[in-house]
């Protein structure tokens, strides 16, 4: 029999944050953590014996691009049988894949006032003026029922609503599942959010319910969060926190939460705070797509446990190396002979690689080469933003937190 789900929590500091230990079937997560993005069951030109080595302790996969396969998975006997990666498993839900072909945009997230063209408005909400149409017919078109989309790769249409994607990730069979939602963008208005998160908390109930239907068809038990949107409204924010939170179908309620949406760096720390001060303490909370060093910092101090990204391997894999003086571009550093990150533990850094030998390998032009390349950037990023979650937890434990924030960040952003 494997072992049931739960969050323990082992320390707090300030009002929200904390260490913590997610107890999965599969083994468990201790928190703060970063979880190392596999989209399609593996993380990209990374081993088994790579992935653990950078110590990370949990995978997400995505349930839009597995939901083909869900079928040979579930036969398989679920995710962490049939991938090379046998710990701790998380899907989300396949929404933003599908709503993202309606939009032509990637997630927004993170973006810097000064990036944007945007001044407030008479109520106090901002303008901001970047194109959205996620709400609008182009490949995805969002109902109450769900969201139709034409497959990119095959043209065929298909479906996906908050039955669909509960049933292809119980095959799929990860241990924490994510509830069907709609994110908007930074470019919907009050209006649009008010209707998208009625939308959105239907959703989870209809989620909540065809989740239990299924959880324990692969012989253990699958866990469901809830997601939590509502843009940059505190109203909005306070009010679904507290619906999802008490939300119960046939005496069951969601065993986490996803924290959702797209954020500008300013306001992060603010919404997490209200979605966590109602949120109850005893269930785990996961802040979808994030991994910037400050943008952990301010997830841990507002209450999130855990977090992924695809931004550190999709960086490495453009030359974007990750060190503790900050982020340095490969390009520029064909003569230096120096380790990546001379404070590295990765495997990459251990083997002797410099970042002239790694340029080296990008820039070849010989396909095995570059490959070796994505395979070593990958390995030294994913480590670092792995170990930084480390040293957190650490920070936390020790009664260290605020010290150790300053010191990184400040060394990080100097
Ligand atoms: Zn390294």
């Amino acid at each position: 029999m494997k072992r049931p789900f739960y969050f323990e929590e082992t320390k707090r500091f300030g009002t929200l944050g904390r260490a913590g230990i997610i107890h999965t079937p599969h083994g468990d997560i201790r928190t703060p953590a970063f979880m190392a993005v596999g989209t399609k069951g593996e993380v990209k030109y990374l081993s088994f014996d790579d992935l653990h080595e950078t110590g990370a302790q949990a995978m997400l996969s995505n349930g839009y691009h597995l939901r083909r396969q869900s079928p040979e998975i579930a036969e398989a006997g679920g995710l962490a049988s049939w991938s090379t990666w046998h710990g701790p498993t998380l899907t989300d839900s396949g929404g933003f894949q599908v709503m993202s072909l309606g939009s032509g945009l990637g997630k927004v997230v993170s973006y810097d006032r000064a990036e944007l063209e945007g001044g407030a408005s008479k109520n106090g909400t901002v303008r901001i003026k970047a194109t959205n149409t996620a709400h609008k017919e182009r490949l995805a078109k969002i109902t109450d029922k769900g969201v139709s989309f034409t497959d990119p790769f095959d043209g065929q249409p298909d479906f996906i609503g908050p039955e669909e994607s509960m049933q292809i990730q119980c095959r799929i069979g990860a241990d924490i599942h994510m509830a069907f939602d709609e994110l908007t963008s930074l470019a919907d208005d009050y209006d649009y959010n008010v209707e998208a998160l009625k939308r959105t908390e239907k959703w989870a109930r209809r989620s909540l319910k065809e989740h239990l239907k299924h959880r324990d068809d692969l012989g253990y038990h699958q866990s469901l969060y809830a997601v939590l949107q509502g843009g940059r409204w505190e109203d909005l924010r306070r009010s679904t926190a507290k619906k999802l939170a008490k939300m119960t179908v046939a005496g069951t309620q969601f065993d986490g939460f996803g924290l959702g949406g797209a954020f500008l760096k300013e306001d992060l720390g603010n919404i997490l705070r209200w979605c966590n001060e109602e949120l109850p303490a005893n269930k785990p909370r996961h802040l979808l797509g994030l991994s910037h060093p400050d943008d952990i910092f301010v997830g841990v101090e507002n209450g999130a446990d855990t977090f992924d990204c695809v931004a550190p391997t999709r960086e490495a894999r453009h030359g974007k190396i990750y060190t503790r003086d900050g982020e340095i571009n490969l390009r520029k550093f064909a003569n230096d002979e120096r380790p990546l990150d001379l404070d590295c533990d990765c495997a990459t850094c251990k083997a002797g690689y410099t970042r002239a030998s790694l340029r080296a390998l990008w820039k070849s032009g010989d396909p095995d080469l570059k490959r070796a390349y994505w395979r070593l950037a990958s390995i030294h990023n994913l480590r670092f933003i792995v170990r930084l979650t480390e040293e957190i937890r650490e920070s936390i434990l020790n009664d260290n937190f605020e010290t150790y924030k300053t010191e990184f960040l400040q060394r990080y952003y100097h």
